[in-house]
């Protein structure tokens, strides 16, 4: 009995046991089986192929896009492989990527150009069972066209020529910088050339800027075709020039060849809008590593070697590499000469200023506008190095136009900072004050600028005063009826001439500083000092000491009643941003 009734509630316990289980069991398929169709639903809706496959990459299922895709039922796909249905040339890749995501279990992530013009970004991932292996492998692909297609758009623009289509001088800098290093590893030269049209501003003007234009396309395009068997990245560098940068140059043929190929690639007229244009072009040639190890170091000497090219007419075929400029010597006067046209346009000039000090009061008695240039091509260069060179043509005229317009401005600025206003100087060259129009400029930046006359001082250089004619001489006395200084620099440097002292409408002497360095211990320094003394006061011309650089110097010009000086003792010429401190200073009554 007691085991029957066990035995009975035994199997009730079982009963309630298993009905348990099976209910819950039911449960979890129903879940399971909500949960999947929810699954299915949302594949259907995705908007791309997603696909799953078994251990044999046989497709298992697809979703309504990927059957779309094919136009044809869901069903149609199970048991297929990629070898029944990818494009020929795709399935290896496919079939090598699955293997290697069932065995290595990773997800695995990659781009690929499907068809032409298709872009498709791929998803595969391993399907992984309770005991950790792997049983297929699922995998979605989205098309990305339309982001690749601006992508694509984003790195031409940002990367090649508007005109020519080919690299822009961003792509080249970029590109350049990888071929030196990979030249540099692998021990091999490059060489650099800068192809410039000749005469290419002439045609541009001569025939309008749309066959300009057609001009360079086609040489971009002839260079291009000419150097297809070289290992080359081809740019264009600037309006008219383009860079070819070449591979491989130990063997010097290389580079002779590639230039050869180029001159015979423009050789044959260009036809453009019926009329044939005959185009020539100048190289200049710099070698990695011999000319220079870095782009920029390459190009700038690649750009003299082409300066020099284009004016020497026994270059070559125009073409001249760096190393022939270094063997000429060529002279960089030339080289200055040629950039120094456009610098002004380019804004590579700047303004120091000069503090003239009246020694007993301690105050600014003047502010002296020197001028600088920040070349790109031959870093900073001082007066010394590029106004003779001006001065040889009217490059000096717009210069000088842009250095008084800049100086009066700037101190206007100062006056509106600090409430005062000190006497600006510049300097003058005698081609300048040549020019008919001379004193009409000056009178009309005046006016335009509403600058008061009495707080500009022109400096001009004694030899000027001796070839001033007629003219001359009514402008300065026009200028200084307005209130305009007029001042004599470098003076004593020259043959003196007193007669210019008489003639010429002064202000002021400055007395050059070769007279002044040690003056106090040499007599002869002393007695030339002594005479422009009191050849001032005989004219009634103020005097200033320029180039004081020791407190002794110093004290001996005081002794010899010399209140103004000017230099390094003082101040050296200082950019804008010091002279504004420094005003600032000595505005201070603490200073
Ligand atoms: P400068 O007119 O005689 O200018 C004075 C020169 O002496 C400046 O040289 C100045 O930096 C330098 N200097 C000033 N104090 C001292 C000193 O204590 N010791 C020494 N050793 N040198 C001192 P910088 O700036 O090189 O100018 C040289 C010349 O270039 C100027 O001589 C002037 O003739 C010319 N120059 C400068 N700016 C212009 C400009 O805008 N236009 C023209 N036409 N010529 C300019
Ligand atoms: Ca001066
Ligand atoms: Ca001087």
């Amino acid at each position: 009995m007691n085991v029957a009734v066990t035995c009975a509630l035994g199997l009730v316990v079982v009963l309630i046991v298993c009905a348990y289980f099976l209910v819950r069991q039911n449960r979890i398929i129903k879940t399971l089986r909500k949960q999947n169709s929810e699954f299915i639903t949302l594949c259907d809706l995705i908007q791309a192929p997603i696909w799953f496959k078994d251990k044999d990459l046989k497709l298992t299922w697809v979703n309504q896009f990927y059957a779309l895709m094919f136009d044809k039922d869901r069903s149609y796909f199970v048991g297929l492989t990629d070898r029944d249905i990818a494009p020929k040339k795709l399935v290896e890749g496919y079939i090598r990527d699955d293997l290697y995501v069932l065995e290595s279990q990773n997800v695995y992530r990659y781009r690929e150009n499907e068809k032409a013009g298709l872009w498709f970004e791929s998803v595969k991932f391993p399907l992984t069972g309770k005991d950790g292996n792997s049983y297929g492998v699922g995998g979605i692909a989205f098309n990305i066209t339309a982001i690749k297609k601006s992508e694509n758009m984003l790195h031409k623009l940002v990367h090649s020529d508007y005109l020519t289509g080919i690299a822009n001088r961003l792509c080249l800098s970029v590109e350049a910088a990888r071929y030196l290093s990979e030249s540099d590893a692998a021990g091999q030269r490059l060489a650099f050339i800068i192809v410039d049209i000749r005469n290419f501003s002439n045609a541009n003007k001569m025939n309008g800027h749309v066959v300009g234009d057609e001009i360079l396309k086609l040489t971009a395009e002839r260079i291009k075709t000419a150097l297809t068997d070289y290992s080359v990245l081809i740019g264009r560098f600037s309006g008219d020039q383009f860079l070819v940068v070449l591979k491989n140059c130990n063997d010097e043929d290389v580079i002779s060849s590639a230039v050869s190929k180029i001159h015979e690639g423009i050789a044959t007229p260009y036809q453009i809008f019926g009329g044939a244009f005959a185009v020539s072009v100048s190289m200049g040639i710099s070698i990695f590593p011999e000319h220079g190890l870095d782009y920029e170091t390459l190009i700038r000497n690649a750009d003299i070697a082409l300066l020099s090219a284009k004016r020497t007419p026994s270059a070559d075929k125009y073409t001249m590499t760096y190393s022939e400029v270094m063997g000429m010597g060529m002279n960089k006067r030339a080289l200055i000469e040629n950039k120094l046209s456009g610098a002004v346009a380019r804004n590579e000039f700047a303004l120091f200023y000069q503090p003239k000090i009246c020694e007993e009061t301690g105050r600014i008695r003047g502010i002296e506008a020197l001028i600088r240039w920040n070349s790109p091509d031959f870093g900073k260069l001082m007066p010394d190095d590029f106004i003779p060179i001006a001065e040889d043509s009217d490059i000096i005229v717009t210069i000088s136009d842009w250095v008084l317009r800049t100086a009066l401005e700037q101190n206007l600025s100062w006056q509106e900072k600090f409430g005062e206003m000190y006497p600006m100087a510049v300097n003058l060259s005698r081609r300048q004050i040549s020019k008919p129009d001379f004193l009409s400029k000056i009178v009309n930046l005046l006016e335009d600028l509403n600058y008061p006359p009495h707080c500009l001082e022109l400096e001009l250089r004694e030899s000027v005063l001796s070839h001033a004619d007629v003219r001359i001489l009514k402008d300065f006395g026009e200028l200084r009826e307005m209130g305009v200084k007029v001042s004599v620099d470098d003076f004593g440097t020259g043959l003196i001439n007193i007669t210019n002292l008489k003639t010429f409408p002064l202000d002021c002497i400055k007395i050059d500083k070769s007279f002044i360095s040690n003056i106090s211990k040499s007599p002869e320094n002393q007695q030339i000092v002594d005479a422009i003394i009191s050849l001032a006061k005989t004219f009634k011309l103020s005097l200033i000491a320029e180039g004081v650089e020791t407190g002794i110097e110093l004290d001996y010009l005081k002794q010899s009643g010399i209140e103004d000086i000017q230099g390094f003792y003082f101040a050296e010429p200082l950019n804008v941003d010091s002279m504004t401190d420094y005003i600032r200073r000595k505005n201070n009554p603490e200073f």
